[in-house]
C-alpha cells in the first residue's frame, strides 16, 4: 500500500516559507504502482481500485456512525476540507469518494459567498455550524479558506483583516481536532491548461452551462495571484495534527484514487470497530428463538 500521507503531504521549511506549487506536475501519479500492477491501462485499473477502496471507506464509516450512536461520548467524526482552483474538480471527487459511503452518515456542506447574516458571527461562524456531528464524516467544498484565498486575491478585506486568520484557523483546526475530529485538507491540484479545457468544456456542453460562472474567467486571469495565496495558506495552516495535502488533479482517476487512499488512511488511524452490544446477546436470542 502507498503511504499516500507521506507522498502528498506539504513540505515546508517553516510556516513562513510558502509552499512550491509550481514543482508539483498536476499531471504527474505520486505513488502509482508500475505496469507490473496496473496492467497495460491504470485507468482501468484506478477506477476498480476506487470501487475496491470505496467498499472499505463505507465499512469504517458506518463503525464510525455505529460507535456514536451507542457511545456519543467517545465517538469520533472525520472532516475532509477540499480546495481547489474553478474547475479543480472538488463535485467530481465527492461524487465518486464520498459517493462510495452511506448518505445516512455524510454531512456535506458547500461554501458560496456569505451571506451578510453569515459575515455577521465572523467567517468561521458558518463553519462551526457546518462541522460534523459526532458519527459523521463532514466534506467541506470549498471551507474557512476562503476567506484567505479569493477574500485576499479580490480584495473583499484589507490584509489587516485576512491575515490574522492563518492564526485564527489553525487555532479553530486545533479545537475541532481536540474535540475528536481527524481533520483532512486537500487542495486539489490542476494546470492552467487542464482548467481551460473543462472551462471550455463547460461552455460547448448544454448538459454543463449552468456549471459556467463568468466570474470563473476573472478568477482565471488572476491564477498567479492564488497560486500565491495558496502558497502561503498551505505553509502557514499545515501541521501534524491537520495536514494539509496537495493532489494532483489533471486525471480525475488518479484524483480519484489517491483521495480514498487518504481517507482510508484516515480512518485506519481512529482504529475503528463495531461497538459491543451493551446486552445479553445470547439472552436476546433465546428470547427471539422461543418466539416462533
Ligand atoms: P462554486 O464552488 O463554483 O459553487 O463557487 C462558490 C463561490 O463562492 C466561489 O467563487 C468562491 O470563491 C465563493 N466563496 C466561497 N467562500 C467565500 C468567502 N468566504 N468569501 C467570498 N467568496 C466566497
Ligand atoms: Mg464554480
Amino acid at each position: 500500500m502507498p503511504d499516500m500521507r507521506r507522498l502528498l503531504r506539504v513540505r515546508s521549511e517553516s510556516p513562513d516559507v510558502p509552499i512550491d506549487l509550481d514543482a508539483i506536475d498536476p499531471r504527474s501519479t505520486p505513488g502509482l504502482p508500475g505496469h507490473k500492477v496496473t496492467g497495460k491501462d491504470p485507468k482501468l485499473w484506478a477506477r476498480a481500485e476506487v470501487e475496491r477502496i470505496g467498499g472499505e471507506l463505507a465499512t469504517q464509516q458506518e463503525m464510525l456512525f455505529a460507535q456514536a450512536a451507542v457511545d456519543p461520548g467517545q465517538g469520533r467524526s472525520v472532516l475532509l476540507v477540499l480546495q481547489a482552483m474553478d474547475c479543480g474538480g472538488k463535485d467530481g471527487a465527492v461524487k465518486r469518494v464520498a459517493g462510495a459511503m452511506n448518505p445516512l452518515g455524510l454531512h456535506i456542506k458547500a461554501f458560496g459567498p456569505p451571506t451578510s447574516q453569515e459575515r455577521r458571527g465572523g467567517f468561521l461562524w458558518r463553519i462551526r455550524k457546518a462541522l460534523p456531528p459526532v458519527g459523521y464524516v463532514g466534506v467541506f467544498n470549498r471551507s474557512h479558506y476562503e476567506d484567505v484565498l479569493v477574500v485576499r486575491v479580490n480584495g473583499l478585506a484589507p490584509e489587516s483583516v485576512w491575515r490574522p486568520r492563518y492564526e485564527k484557523i489553525n487555532e479553530f483546526e486545533r479545537e475541532v481536532v481536540e474535540g475528536g475530529t481527524a481533520v483532512v485538507k486537500v487542495m486539489l491540484h490542476i494546470s492552467r491548461d487542464e482548467q481551460r479545457k473543462r472551462l471550455m468544456q463547460r461552455l460547448v456542453d448544454p448538459a454543463k452551462h449552468w456549471k459556467f460562472n463568468p466570474d470563473d474567467l476573472d478568477s482565471r486571469a488572476r491564477w498567479d495571484d492564488y497560486h500565491a495565496a495558496y502558497a502561503e495558506a498551505l505553509a502557514r495552516c499545515d501541521s501534524d495534527s491537520a495536514p494539509w495535502y496537495v493532489l494532483p488533479a489533471d486525471r480525475k482517476w488518479y484524483r480519484d484514487w489517491a483521495l480514498s487512499h487518504l481517507l482510508r488512511q484516515t480512518f485506519a488511524d481512529l482504529k475503528l470497530s463495531y461497538p459491543q452490544p451493551d446486552y445479553d446477546l445470547a439472552a436476546q436470542r433465546r428470547r427471539l428463538e422461543a418466539d416462533g
